[in-house]
């Protein structure tokens, strides 16, 4: 069984690259036990959305610039 610290940093990792089944399953397995964990990786989802919307805006922008 992996601690919390294992499975953050796995979803930390999974957010920017791919998970193997058996690292998925852990996460998966982990996260039907656990809320804390689970909060966090929705922040993390949400976060890594509003990072990614604000930079494509960003990019918008400076292609109307050029
Ligand atoms: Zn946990």
């Amino acid at each position: 069984m992996l601690s919390c610290r294992d499975i953050t940093a796995l979803i930390s990792k999974g957010l920017d690259k791919k998970l193997s089944v058996s690292q998925r399953l852990a996460i998966g397995f982990h996260l039907m036990l656990c809320t804390h964990c689970r909060n966090f990786q929705n922040q993390s989802q949400f976060l890594r959305k509003a990072a990614h919307r604000y930079t494509e805006q960003l990019q918008k922008r400076l292609d109307k610039k050029s």
